[in-house]
Formats: structure tokens, C-alpha cells, sequence
């Protein structure tokens, strides 16, 4: 089934005289329990395309449409409640509150959507646990490692189950080793909760945990690759 569509989408950047095209007429459909990646150069548009799937971008042509949102139309107030209730990030420099533990990191932003303060901690040691986590829930950021703290991240971003996870350059401040770590673990909570990703990279080695690889070069799609068996149909 399909979840997002993507129609003749371009983004112009205007600098004073300059035009920036950074993204050319892109058009695509992403199924629901998809792994897919937008994979390419610095520059080639990935975090405008993924920016505008989120609603954190407005789009100068073209239409997405999540689920029964259209993305492009909506205003602020509704793309805020959107994302709460959608989405989740994960962000290379893991975006963690310094000042914070990890439960403290995953249970807040649950917290702040309502769900009670014992309740959303249950459910962030319980998440926590579930990265490994278990022995660092009263760790800050700073005493945790770059892969550990993208941990938090990762249980911060699925704690409330959303429908979608978009991760920018998920692995961009980590080592190989920690890298591989992180994207299998990402890649294992995504199928076995049937979430949807949508993953930004300019490692290939990373894309390869995609079911699709959807090559980015100059704001448009150059190739498309199928990893896994829902990429097989389109
Ligand atoms: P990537 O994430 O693939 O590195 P981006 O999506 O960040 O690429 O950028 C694509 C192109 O759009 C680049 O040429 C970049 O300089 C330009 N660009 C991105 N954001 C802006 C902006 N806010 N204003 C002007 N140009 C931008
Ligand atoms: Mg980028």
C-alpha cells in the first residue's frame, strides 16, 4: 500500500539574483513498512527533499501527500500536529538535551504529548532496553559514546510508534563499525513495528540497508536500485 506520493515536486532557492534548483521535478511513491533512501552527493538535494516530506519546507512546485495529508497544503499549526503524531527523526548529530538523561532524553517528548509522566517512562526504559540501553538510563549525553547517543536517538524517535521515521545522515558522525551497528539496529525496529523509512545517506554502505535506493545527482533522480522485496514491484 502505498503511504507517500510525491508529484512533480521541484524547490527553487532564490539568492538575490541566484536561482538555485534543488530539486528537479521529482516524482515517487513509498509503501508502508518501506525501507527507502534518498542516496547522493553533498548538494543534491536530499535534506530539501526530505525537509518538504516532513512539512519543514514548502515546495515552489509539485504535491506530497502522506497517508490522507497533503503535506503541501497544510498550514504550521497542522503540520506541528502532523509531525507529533506521525513522525519521528533521527538526526546525525543525534539533537539529544544536553542537560538530560537518556529516560529523561525519551520520555519528554511523550510527556509533552500528554501521556502521563510514570507511563512515559515505563515506556522509555522499556525502549531504552530494547537499544541496549538498559544500564545507561541515567546517563547524560556527554557520557555516552556517539553510537550510544545515537541509541537514544533511535529510541527517542520510535518510543510513540509513529507511522513514518525520517533520518538524516543517521550514521554521519560515527565510525564503520558503530555505523553498521546503528543501521541494523534502526533497520530491525523499523520491520519488526512495520514502520516506514525513509532514510538520507551519502554512504553507500549505509543505503544498503534500503529496500530501495533512490540515487539523487542535481536535485534529480538518477537511479533507482531494489534491495528487498518491496522494492521489487516499482
Ligand atoms: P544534500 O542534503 O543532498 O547535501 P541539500 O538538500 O541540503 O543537499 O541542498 C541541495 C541544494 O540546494 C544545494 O545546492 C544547496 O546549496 C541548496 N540549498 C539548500 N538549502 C538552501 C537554502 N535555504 N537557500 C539556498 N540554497 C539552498
Ligand atoms: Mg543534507
Amino acid at each position: 500500500m502505498e503511504l507517500i506520493k510525491i508529484k512533480n515536486l521541484s524547490k527553487v532557492f532564490r539568492l538575490g539574483k541566484e536561482r538555485v534548483i534543488a530539486l528537479n521535478n521529482i516524482s515517487l511513491t513509498i509503501k508502508r513498512g518501506e525501507i527507502c533512501c534518498f542516496c547522493g552527493t553533498s548538494g543534491s538535494g536530499k535534506s530539501t527533499l526530505l525537509n518538504m516530506l516532513a512539512g519543514l519546507e514548502k515546495p515552489s512546485r509539485g504535491s506530497i501527500q502522506i497517508g490522507k495529508y497533503n503535506i503541501h497544503k497544510m498550514d504550521e499549526k497542522n503540520l506541528v500536529h502532523f509531525r507529533r503524531e506521525n513522525v519521528g527523526f533521527i538526526f546525525q548529530s543525534y539533537n539529544l538535551l544536553p542537560a538530560y538523561t537518556a529516560l529523561e532524553n525519551v520520555a519528554l517528548p511523550l510527556i509533552f504529548k500528554g501521556i502521563r509522566k510514570k507511563e512515559g517512562e515505563r515506556i522509555a526504559k522499556k525502549v531504552l532496553q530494547a537499544v541496549s540501553l538498559g544500564d545507561r538510563l541515567k546517563h547524560k549525553p556527554t557520557q555516552m559514546s556517539g553510537g550510544q547517543q545515537q541509541r537514544v536517538g533511535i529510541a527517542r524517535a520510535v518510543a510513540d510508534e509513529p507511522d513514518i521515521v525520517f533520518a538524516d545522515e543517521p550514521t554521519g558522525n560515527l565510525d564503520s563499525v558503530t555505523s553498521k551497528e546503528v543501521m541494523e539496529l534502526i533497520t530491525s525496529i523499523v520491520k519488526k513495528k512495520n514502520l516506514t523509512l525513509v532514510l538520507v545517506t551519502h554512504d553507500v554502505k549505509t543505503a544498503k540497508y534500503a529496500d530501495r535506493v533512490i540515487h539523487l545527482l542535481d536535485g534529480k533522480i538518477v537511479k533507482i536500485e531494489n534491495n528487498g522485496e518491496l522494492g521489487d514491484t516499482k
